[in-house]
């Protein structure tokens, strides 16, 4: 009989060969306890050691003939029980082939995309509730694809950010913007403050801030035509040195907020010491608001949290004339949200932007 064989193939990468393994059952039986086995604390010069194992199953031939293709089968397997949490073994099969297919293929597209020239900005306005007047507008990236059509980031942010493409992206929109703007100073069009987002990945580059300032400066448009959405994780859970960054680039005018409030882990005594203006609430609190009491309850607890901080409260997708009214009632200052404006393309913006102040058009 063959023996079954162990290999360390770099760093922490080992592999298992077992030569007659019957079922692939029973290969996650094997695969089970050795996650086991491993997580177990050994001792090491009398110190107790806590060590954990992903593990990835690939069967032959089922998913793959040769051992480079059973290697890679099982290596796709192992990041996937990594990214959930590790400590756990996952099988390759036919759907996870199929979305590592998917991945590699939007990465390539999203590398390919940004070259072209794919992407486009949307404008979605923001209005004040208490004057009725547009008071901001964020832009929201679209892919252009040739031949899908206009995508949305759900589609594509993610991958991007887990192949660090979203660096070259996050350049584009910022580039996009400043244009934008200079553009909007010469013809004395659109609106005085634009919020764009910033991706977690993006302020973890120890350049990112200098080059935020730079191509500012390039342009001769101001930070203070500017606001900054980070996700409230990664105002969370930035270092000292970047938050003195985003404190620094706010001396210098830039408005700081944080976006998706209330879906990430907040830290409450941090947020009272963040440099921070506004904090946008994210779309799932304020759903259910106009059924729902405990929802209205929850709402009203965030928007006093906030004035605590003396931050001013934005609510994100707001979609009916009911929400807006809960949300003024509530104190809420700014809202954003299909009940008046959904996100356009710069052109139509324009045009509404001019109908809104000629008109005076308001939410509710
Ligand atoms: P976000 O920053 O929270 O943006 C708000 C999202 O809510 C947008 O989705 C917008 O279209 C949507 N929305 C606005 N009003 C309503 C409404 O009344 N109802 C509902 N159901 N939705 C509404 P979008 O454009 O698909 O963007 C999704 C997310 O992708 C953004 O969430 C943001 O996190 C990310 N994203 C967008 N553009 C960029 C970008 O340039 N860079 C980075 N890093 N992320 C971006
Ligand atoms: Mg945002
Ligand atoms: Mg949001």
């Amino acid at each position: 009989t063959v023996r079954p064989l162990l290999a360390r193939l770099a760093g922490d990468e080992f592999t298992l060969f077992f030569p007659d393994v019957g079922s692939a059952a029973e290969a996650e039986r094997l695969a089970r306890r050795l996650v086991l086995a491993i997580g177990e604390p050994f001792e090491l010069h009398g110190h107790s050691v806590d060590i954990g194992a992903s593990v990835g199953v690939a069967m032959s031939p089922a998913h793959g003939r040769s051992v480079e293709e059973l290697m890679k089968a099982a290596d796709i397997a192992m990041y996937r029980a990594k990214g959930r949490g590790g400590h756990q073994h996952c099988l390759f099969n036919d759907a996870i082939a199929e979305e590592h297919r998917h991945r590699l293929e939007t990465e390539k597209a999203l590398v390919d995309a940004v070259q072209r020239g794919e992407f486009v900005l949307a404008l979605q306005p923001q209005l004040s509730l208490g004057s009725g007047a547009v008071t901001g507008a964020e832009a929201l990236l679209r892919w252009n694809h040739p031949t899908r059509g206009l995508v949305r980031p759900a589609e594509f942010i993610a991958i991007a950010e887990q192949t660090g493409v979203i660096n070259d992206i996050g350049d584009w929109v910022m580039a996009e913007v400043v244009a934008m703007l200079a553009s909007w100073e010469e013809t004395g069009e659109g609106l005085d403050r634009v919020a764009f987002n910033i991706s977690p990945r993006q302020i973890e580059r120890a350049d990112f801030f200098p080059r935020l300032r730079q191509i500012f400066a390039n342009a001769g448009v101001g930070l203070d035509r500017v606001e900054l959405e980070f996700t409230e994780t990664a105002a969370m859970e930035c270092s000292a040195a970047v938050l003195a960054e985003i404190a620094e680039v706010r001396r210098e005018g830039a408005r700081i907020a944080i976006d998706d409030f209330g879906t990430g882990y907040s830290n409450i005594a941090r947020l009272r010491k963040l440099p921070i203006d506004r904090v946008k609430l994210d779309q799932s609190l304020i759903h259910d608001i106009v059924s729902s009491e405990q929802a209205r309850n929850v709402v009203q607890a965030v928007i006093q949290l906030v004035r605590g901080v003396d931050c001013e409260l934005v609510a994100e997708a707001v979609e009916t004339v009911a929400q807006a009214d809960i949300l003024r009632a509530m104190g809420c200052e700014t809202i954003q949200g299909f009940v008046f404006a959904e996100p356009m393309m710069e052109s139509e913006f324009l045009d509404w932007t001019r109908h809104a102040s000629s008109e005076g058009r308001s939410a509710a």
